[in-house]
């Protein structure tokens, strides 16, 4: 088993809330910077800027021989307004993940003067475009739906900051519904901070407690603080050790 340090909720500036200088390289610099292993890509409802992420991770690796294993994912909002990451180990997986998810997204279009703009990037983090539909609205999608989708595609389905009093699973539903085989949560660092698993047994005896940045800067992403151990550094081992 080795240490695996990561940071598995970063938001590109695809999302409308993060800023316009998440670029898949200025993303994969900071991360690499900050001696990370492994990190994911978790836009709000859209997984359009995570190739180009990937991508820029491979090209970095190529350059200056670092590994940086980029997992594909996204922070669905569901009906219930419970926000959760779906990680997946590749991304072909990922984005047939998505197309099923397609049928949930809001109809609604961006409005940048309150939200702000939804930035489309490629690996080279040349500006492709902007995407208009509204990321930041939630999906028709239920919780239990959303589980049950993750799972078809092998996905890790992992409640985010769910000490936070609102879009989080304890905040919106009242509990981790206990019919569901949940194994990875994740808690805010000012949760842990404030001693939220020492007050919530039923989190603290998940097997998997994360505890990632949901950085919307760049300055924000981890620090090489908390790490997993897995049999090896690679996607497939980190979603098999998640899921
Ligand atoms: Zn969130
Ligand atoms: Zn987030």
């Amino acid at each position: 088993m080795q240490p695996v340090y990561y940071d598995l909720h970063v938001h590109s500036a695809l999302s409308p809330c993060a800023a316009s200088d998440m670029s898949p390289n200025d993303i994969v610099g900071m991360a690499l910077l900050n001696n990370l292993d492994l990190i994911a890509i978790t836009d709000h409802n859209s997984l359009s800027n995570t190739l180009s992420v990937i991508n820029a991770a491979k090209a970095a690796r190529e350059e200056h021989g670092k590994e940086l294993i980029v997992l594909p994912g996204v922070e669905v909002s569901t009906v219930e307004e419970v926000h959760v990451l779906c990680l997946f180990d590749n991304i072909n997986t990922a984005l047939s993940f998505e197309d099923e998810l397609v049928p949930y997204f809001s109809a609604l279009s961006n409005r940048i003067d309150i939200f702000g703009s939804q930035i489309l990037y490629d690996e080279n983090d040349c500006v492709t475009g902007e995407m208009n539909r509204m990321l930041i609205a939630p999906t028709s999608i239920s919780f239990d739906e959303l589980y049950l989708l993750t799972h078809k595609y092998n996905g890790a389905f992992i409640p985010a900051h769910i000490d936070r009093a609102s879009f989080s699973v304890i905040s919106n539903l009242g509990f981790i519904p206990p019919h569901l085989d949940i194994n990875t949560i994740e808690v805010s660092p000012h949760g842990v901070e404030n001693g939220f698993l020492e007050k919530n047994e039923d989190a603290r005896m998940r097997k998997n407690i994360l505890i990632s940045s949901d950085a919307h800067q760049l300055w924000a992403i981890s620090e090489r603080e908390n790490f997993l151990l897995l049999p090896e550094l690679t996607a497939k081992a980190a979603i098999d050790f998640l899921r």
